[in-house]
């Protein structure tokens, strides 16, 4: 397989002489993020077809029940590279994205590659999916169903920008509030705070209820280290213009 175009061949002799022509050094699409060696490309389906067939072939290896799309039009996919010393940009994971979502999903497919886990890649493929969400002024959640290490990843993001967000405020924010903030679907909100005890039923309506020592308390034990993220500043990119 070349890393720079994701073309697979049968034989290692087809995959030289391929890897002397090929002159891809960056996914085919526009660098919407770069933060020092970590890069982040935008990939349309419909223009880059081949491309995103192959990045689903390589997703399902490692992707249980992955349904596999051949028809890639109507999604963009967002693929993380960690740039080496010669320039070139080699993906490590991606998400996809419907382009237009009945549901609202802000993220179709999550994958980090399994020698690329454990350098907080999912938090930051899952925190750049939200923040082009907020730029859209909208509100999403992952299509369902979610695979285990998903839900466990959703949740602990879910969870810390919450907890975070409610500390900035000392907590005086309701649940509508907080969803605008942070892009976050109420009922993903309702789940991660009722797990960790933060939310009551009253007069028939979900409500905060969390004590600024508790949101504290919980941060410093569970998120000491403030896990890998989109920077705002760093994110180059605009809802696509309607007209
Ligand atoms: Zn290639």
């Amino acid at each position: 397989m070349c890393e720079f175009c994701l073309t697979f061949l049968k034989r290692k002799e087809q995959l030289q002489r391929h890897l002397r022509k090929c002159e891809l050094r960056h996914p085919p699409g526009d660098e919407i993020y770069r933060n020092n060696s970590v890069s982040m490309f935008e990939v349309d389906g419909r223009k880059e077809k081949v491309y995103c067939q192959n990045l689903c072939y390589i997703a399902k290896l490692f992707l249980d029940h992955k349904t596999l799309y051949y028809d890639v039009d109507p999604f963009l996919f967002y693929v993380l590279c960690e740039v080496d010393a010669a320039g070139g940009h080699k993906m490590a994971g991606y998400f996809s994205k419907e382009k237009v979502s009945a549901e609202a999903n802000n993220v179709a497919c999550i994958l980090v590659l399994p020698h690329h886990q454990r350098k907080g890649y999912g938090k930051l493929l899952i925190d750049v999916a939200y923040q082009i969400t907020i730029r859209e002024g909208a509100v999403g959640s992952p299509e369902k169903p979610l695979s285990d290490l998903g839900q466990l990843s959703f949740r602990s993001y879910w969870t810390e920008v919450l907890l975070r967000t409610l500390q900035a405020h000392r907590g005086n924010l309701s649940i509508k509030e907080l969803s605008a903030v942070t892009a976050i679907k109420m009922e993903d909100i309702i789940s991660t705070l009722q797990a960790i005890n933060c939310i009551r039923f009253w007069k028939g309506q979900h409500v905060i209820s969390v004590a600024p020592k508790i949101v504290d308390d919980h941060l410093a034990k569970h998120y000491a280290r403030a896990s890998l993220r989109c920077e705002p500043a760093r994110l180059k990119w605009q809802p696509p213009d309607e007209s």
